[in-house]
Order: structure tokens, then C-alpha cells, then sequence
């Protein structure tokens, strides 16, 4: 750690206290925001506009300018102590986000996420970018190089919401850019802590985050001192920023939703020869699936098992989620947590519903406590469920996996690529050579061998089909919050 770092926050309450607006009973400057695990009041958000939209785009302009100007070396080191700020709150900042968002402090969860927060912006702002030369023939010299583009406006969802802003921010500040971010209604309390820890250490005005709504969001795409959208939602949502943003022809990243399959072949089983070492195997499938207690755009959401081991893989992920405990996010022992919203919880519960409806057979779950408080809808697995079924071709974006019976393996490939959207998938295999050959022919953004979602700063990640378009991370995400710049003679 720099020791130059200022005075930052150093419990959980004065995090709180340095952001949390005051209250105000008649919702017109903030509105209370509750603990989706308990219904616990934490605190209370600005209610900001279109006026605080204006403002904080003209602050992000001017600031851009001398930004921009700024050698390469100042941009990263200022990068690298704000990821020192970051780790220096890491543990205030796990409990807000585990208190507004309900993911648990433990697990792949709260601490994971603020921890991937300085460890991305570390990446980004020491991921080398070089020119390039891309003609040198005696003739032609031609080079490559990438500029700014200018105000990046990010607008980001509810279910990582620190680190999906991180994945916006960090790589548009590097480049020379300024951000205006928008974060979910639903978790804006954790953003505005993040970027105030940030803030204690960047230059004013490289980072705003605007506390607004979905008319505050719309009007971003449309905006003429926006020169960028970097989203990350739904699919609904991208299609229509991609209309809105295109009176300015504005660039676009669109990180939209998923429905990732995961494939497992017969041999997965083949290196284990007991339950447990089978238990380990498919602890893997569990977290990819149940990550964030299924709230996350490329978890396994709809596994395929050939007949051969089907009622082993079963059997093997029942006892693997009935080891996983779910409770309120600040219990360390917990690893799975409610669902963020009541509306998450409803999708959910439907698409159960109708698999339940269909005469699937449910291993494990499927019977929430509707009286009980908090969003809590227990791990769901689902056997012998229909290819067709809702639960397999809508996003359940929750903690209910359907496992799809397979013969063949053109069969599961079929199954696995015929929806319409591309984000993750994965190929499960005691063999990993096979599996990476099998993995050229599932289509999506990335295939995961003997993982899914294990995402990495180095590593470019985006999706294809309605799963939206631009990468993010490594070079290649640098080089989308960049404008290319092409010299040739
Ligand atoms: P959402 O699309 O409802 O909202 C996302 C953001 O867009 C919010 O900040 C919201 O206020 C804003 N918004 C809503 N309408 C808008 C409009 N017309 N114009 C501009 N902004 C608008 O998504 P969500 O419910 O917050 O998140 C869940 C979805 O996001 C899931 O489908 C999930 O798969 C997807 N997701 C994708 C990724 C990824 O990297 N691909 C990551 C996380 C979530």
C-alpha cells in the first residue's frame, strides 16, 4: 500500500455516514433503502435528476480535457492508489454491499467482489497498450495508436455492482476518459461508497455517479456530452439504449444477459472413484450455477448431463447443495443469500412453478417460506425437465438449475446453442483437450473448461447473439474505451 493515502472511512458506519442522504419522509431529495435479507432499514439514497445529469456532464467535460493531457504514467499511478483505497476499506465496503445487494460476506460474495474492485483496477491501469505497427513493408508505414474518446457514461445492474462499475471506470479512466456513471436504483448506496473511496484519491471530476433513475438513464444514451455507453443489463434494456443512443452515434459496449449452458460429458466422472472426489467435481457446476446465489449474467443456467451419469451428477449436486448454507449476508458461516428484489424473487419462483407444473422432479428446493422475511428462495435443482421448459430457455437469473437428460453429444450441442443469446457456456470433461475441442463448437462469448464464470482482468470477456457486443478486460477492453488512431506515410 502507497502511504500516501488520505483519511479514509474506517468502519462500516462512518462509510455509511459519508454517504447516506439524509431522510426525508416525503421522497422527494432520498428514499430509504432496505436490507433485502431482513428488511432492515440501512440507510437512505439521493434522489438525483436531470439538473444533477447536466451538472455532473459538464464537470465530466471540462475535467476530461485536463485529464486527457496527463501522461500515461501520473493516469496509472492515480489508478493504483485508488485500488490501495479500496483495499484499505475493503471490509466497510463487504458489509455495505452485503447489507444492500443480500450476497454474503463469505464465499464467492461480498469480500470476493470488493476484493476483484482493486484487483481490476490494478489490471486495468498496468495493462500494456502499445502502438502498433501495422504496415512496414519499405513502402507503407502504418501505425495504430488509441486516444480518449471523452465522457464515458456507464450505467450499470444491481447484482455486482462494484465490480461491474469497476469494469466500466477503471479502463475509461486509464485511457484518458472521465465517467458518469449510473447505478442500479436497486444497490446505489454500495456504488457511491465505492466512488467515494475512490474520490478520496483521483482528481475531482474524473468520476461522478449520478444517484438518478430509469429516466435519468435514458436520457444518458441520448445525450450529445456522452461520447460513449458502457452497459451493463439486461437484454431488454440494451436494445433500447442501442436505438436511443443512435440520433448521436454514440459507441456502445452492451453487456447484456445470458442464459449460459454448461455441457457435461460421459467421462467426467472417470478420474473419481468415490462420492466425495465425485463432490468435488461437481462443487465446480454448483458454484458456476449458484455464484452469487445465481444472480450473475454468465452463471450456469441450464445444465446438460448425459444419460450414462445422469442420475450420478444428480445425485452428486444434491449433496453438494444441501452442504451450502443460506442465511442473511453479514453471518460469516453463510454462502448463499436472498434474492436481491421482490421481482427477482417472482421470476424465480414462476419459472420453478411452471418446471414444477411441467411434472419435472425437483432433487432439492422449490419451496420458499413466503412468510419468512427476506427475498430467500432456496438452492433449486431440477432433474428430467423438458429442453422447452421456461425454467431452461428463460433467464431464471436465481438459484434454481434445470439439468437436461442427453444422448448424444450433436444433441447437447444443438440444445446448448439454439437460444438466442451467447454470453458464457461450459464443457465439463475428465479429458481437457476434448473438451477445448468440443468448446469450438458451443457458441458464446467464452466456454469455460471444468469451470464457468471464472472471469479474469487479462482475459477479454463479452457476449454474442443478444448477449450484446464490445469486450471488456485486458488490452482489448482498453482498446473499447478508446477511439483508434491510424497514421499512415
Ligand atoms: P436492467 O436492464 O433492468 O437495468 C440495468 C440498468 O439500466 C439500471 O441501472 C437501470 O436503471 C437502467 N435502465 C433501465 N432502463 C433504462 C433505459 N431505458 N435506458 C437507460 N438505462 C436504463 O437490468 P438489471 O435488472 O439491473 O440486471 C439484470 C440483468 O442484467 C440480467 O439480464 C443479467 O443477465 C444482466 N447482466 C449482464 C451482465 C453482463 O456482463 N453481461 C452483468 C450483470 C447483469
Amino acid at each position: 500500500m502507497t502511504s500516501t493515502l488520505p483519511a479514509l472511512p474506517t468502519s462500516y458506519a462512518e462509510l455509511l455516514a459519508a454517504v447516506s442522504a439524509p431522510a426525508d419522509d416525503s421522497g422527494t431529495t432520498s428514499r430509504p433503502v432496505h436490507d433485502p435479507a431482513t428488511g432492515t432499514l440501512i440507510g437512505h439514497v439521493p434522489i438525483q435528476g436531470v439538473d444533477e445529469l447536466e451538472a455532473d456532464i459538464t464537470t465530466a467535460r471540462a475535467a476530461q480535457k485536463v485529464w486527457a493531457r496527463r501522461p500515461e504514467s501520473e493516469r496509472t499511478e492515480l489508478l493504483l492508489a485508488a485500488a490501495d483505497a479500496l483495499e484499505a476499506v475493503a471490509e466497510p465496503l463487504a458489509e455495505l454491499l452485503s447489507r444492500e445487494q443480500g450476497k454474503p460476506l463469505n464465499g464467492p460474495n461480498a469480500r470476493f467482489e470488493v476484493g476483484g474492485c482493486s484487483a481490476w483496477t490494478r489490471v486495468s491501469a498496468t495493462t500494456p497498450l502499445e502502438t502498433e505497427e501495422l504496415v512496414n513493408d519499405g513502402q507503407v508505414y502504418a501505425t495504430m495508436s488509441w486516444k480518449p474518446i471523452g465522457v464515458v457514461g456507464a450505467i450499470g445492474p444491481w447484482n455486482w455492482p462494484m465490480l461491474i462499475s469497476i469494469w466500466q471506470i477503471a479502463p475509461s479512466l486509464r485511457m484518458g476518459n472521465t465517467v458518469v456513471l449510473k447505478p442500479s436504483a436497486n444497490t446505489t448506496l454500495s456504488v457511491l461508497a465505492m466512488c467515494h473511496v475512490m474520490n478520496q484519491v483521483l482528481p475531482e471530476g474524473l468520476l461522478t455517479v449520478i444517484a438518478g433513475d430509469r429516466q435519468v438513464g435514458r436520457l444518458m444514451p441520448t445525450h450529445p456530452g456522452i461520447d460513449k455507453i458502457m452497459f451493463t443489463g439486461s437484454t431488454e434494456t440494451g436494445k433500447k439504449i442501442a436505438e436511443s443512443a443512435s440520433g448521436t452515434l454514440k459507441r456502445l459496449t452492451l453487456e447484456l444477459g445470458g442464459n449460459d449452458a454448461g455441457i457435461v460429458l460421459p467421462d467426467l466422472f472417470d478420474n473419481a472413484s468415490t462420492e466425495g472426489e465425485e463432490d468435488a467435481i461437481t462443487e465446480g457446476i454448483f458454484w458456476g450455477a449458484f455464484i452469487n446465489t445465481g444472480q450473475t449474467c454468465a452463471a450456469l443456467k441450464r445444465l446438460y448431463v448425459p444419460d450414462v451419469i445422469y442420475d450420478r451428477v444428480c445425485a452428486s449436486l444434491t449433496r453438494v447443495a444441501a452442504k451450502m448454507p443460506m442465511g442473511v449476508g453479514v453471518e460469516e458461516q453463510n454462502l448463499l443469500g436472498p434474492l436481491q428484489n421482490q421481482n427477482q424473487f417472482d421470476i424465480v419462483d414462476r419459472l420453478v412453478k411452471a418446471a414444477v407444473d411441467s411434472g419435472a422432479r425437483v432433487l432439492c428446493g422449490a419451496d420458499p417460506d413466503y412468510d419468512a422475511p427476506g427475498y430467500f428462495y432456496p438452492a433449486t435443482l431440477i432433474a428430467d425437465i423438458d429442453g422447452d421448459n421456461p425454467l431452461v430457455v428463460e433467464e431464471q437469473f436465481g438459484p434454481a438449475l434445470p439439468i437436461i437428460r442427453y444422448s448424444t453429444l450433436e444433441e447437447a450441442l444443438r440444445e446448448a446453442n439454439r437460444l438466442d443469446v451467447g454470453l458464457g457456456s461450459s464443457v465439463w470433461s475428465a479429458d481437457k483437450a476434448k473438451a477445448r475441442e468440443i468448446a469450438q463448437r458451443v457458441e458464446a462469448g467464452t466456454v469455460w473448461i471444468n469451470a464457468h464464470g471464472a472471469i479474469d482482468p487479462r482475459v477479454p470477456f463479452g457476449g454474442i447473439k443478444s448477449s450484446g457486443y464490445g469486450l471488456e478486460f485486458g488490452a482489448e477492453g482498453l482498446k473499447h474505451v478508446a477511439l483508434p488512431h491510424v497514421i499512415n506515410g
